[in-house]
């Protein structure tokens, strides 16, 4: 058999000729061969319990979604300027689960894409430029959504927002400005304050983006009434609602298809990426008509391999199986299960603060007496986690929450496993102490 190379010159090597600001997981990195469902298989043939990864979204390499990609990879790949039936097969899938306002859709290639494109058109329809995003939001690498993203330019490396981004507070109602229930009207109201600081600069808006749960913010659900009244304020100095979709999206709520429609809002535009590939770069935007239509200004969108044939074929192959596996039940039946299960420690391990999320997008947040953030907890609960087989990572500013986000074939057992450990690292001095 070929000569493997050892993990030391493997990270050696990266050291020396890949990105100098590309991070690894976990303090002893692992190194993975195989996927199969919600696991992760490493070198020695160790199988992990893959609680992070929201983009594997129907299972690492399921079946069907490999075959359909091998085959259509196998027979044609061209870009979108012929006519072919994948494009609109998948197009066909996203309007089922869909309102009938967001009715027209753009493939790209990556969630920044179809962020970067989201702007591009809330530019062209308003002809503003001034957006209001959250504090700590992310919505991607390129360099337009690095300056809607708070999470970046408020952090290390970063310079602060730039002048055309206006950021409200982390809508958070445990540890954030407002606490408590009922905050929606109050943040809502944070973001009306930000129009208005726009309109005294003597500009208008153009957008209003944010996640239905805020997941680099640290899986922050919006509180009830926030979402109807900021997209009212938003509507009413002439803005375009987003809906970054890009983590939340493709049934993960459980309850609904979509995160906006957990909040009785509908956004103008929305931004779907990591699940749609299940792993394949693809990415879309959704978006009314009349968005559409303004977009469409003479100017040509091209995308060298956005809605190419092997993607759609790829992710109608993914909705398909979403349908016909009840996936998106499983993420509600399961994840409410897993959400009571992790309240349920909470007494006898006071440091778990916040357990909150919906389907199988869930937090739980670690803190002390006085709410300071336990980051370093979180950090060693992680690891420990690892050591025991279980793939989890941490979040939020103050790195202290801890991200649920499996593949939705996560199941019961799974979730009762994961407990199980829990318990036992939650117990252990480091935690204690
Ligand atoms: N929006 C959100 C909410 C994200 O979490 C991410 C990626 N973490 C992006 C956009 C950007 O997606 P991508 O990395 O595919 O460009």
């Amino acid at each position: 058999p070929p000569k493997r190379a050892d993990d030391k010159s493997v990270i050696d090597f990266r050291k020396k000729h890949l990105g100098k600001s590309l991070s690894l997981q976990y303090k002893r990195p692992i190194k993975m061969v195989r996927g199969s469902g919600q696991y992760l298989i490493d070198q020695h043939g160790r199988k992990y319990l893959d609680t992070v990864n929201n983009v594997a979204h129907v299972g690492h390499e399921n079946h069907a979604v490999v075959k359909v990609g091998q085959q259509q990879m196998a027979l044609l790949n061209t870009n979108s300027r012929y006519l072919h039936e994948n494009i609109n097969a998948l197009t066909e899938e996203l309007l089922e689960t869909l309102p009938p306002e967001l009715s027209v859709l753009h493939f790209v290639n990556s969630g920044s894409e179809a962020n970067e494109l989201a702007i591009r058109m809330v530019k062209a329809v308003t002809g503003e430029k001034d957006i209001i995003a959250s504090e700590v939001g992310y919505h991607g690498n390129s360099n337009m959504c690095v300056d809607i993203s708070s999470y970046k330019f408020d952090g290390k490396g970063g310079s602060g927002a730039p002048e055309h981004t206006h950021i409200f507070p982390l809508p958070d109602a445990f540890r954030g400005k407002y606490r408590g229930k009922d905050t929606g009207k109050l943040y809502a109201k944070e973001v009306q304050n930000q129009i208005e600081a726009i309109h005294a600069k003597g500009r208008g808006m153009a957008a209003f983006i944010i996640e239905p749960i805020i997941s680099c913010g640290g899986q922050v659900e919006l509180p009830d009434e926030f979402l109807r009244l900021a997209y009212e304020h938003v509507r009413k100095a002439g803005g375009l609602c987003i809906s970054d979709e890009v983590q939340v999206g493709c049934g993960r709520m459980g309850r609904t298809f979509w995160g906006f429609q957990l909040h009785n809002a509908t956004p103008d535009i929305i931004t779907i990426g990591k699940p749609l590939g299940n792993g394949h770069p693809l990415a879309a935007v959704a978006c009314t008509l009349e968005v559409a239509e303004k977009f469409d200004n003479g100017m040509e969108y091209f995308n060298t391999f956005g809605g190419n044939p092997v993607s759609c074929a790829i992710g109608t192959e993914v909705l398909r199986t979403i349908k016909r596996e009840k996936l998106q039940e499983n993420a509600h039946t399961v994840g409410t299960f897993l959400k009571e299960e992790l309240k349920k420690l909470s007494p006898e391990f006071p440091i778990l603060g916040d357990v909150r999320g919906q389907g199988l997008f869930l937090g739980f947040e670690l803190v002390d007496a006085n709410l300071k953030p336990l980051g370093d907890k979180a950090d060693y609960l992680i690891n420990r986690m690892k050591d025991h087989g279980i793939l989890m990572s941490t979040d939020g500013p103050d790195h202290n929450v801890i991200k649920i986000k499996p593949p939705l074939v996560f199941s019961i057992e799974n979730a009762e496993e994961l407990i199980f450990y829990l318990k036992k690292v939650f117990a252990e001095d480091f935690m204690i102490a």
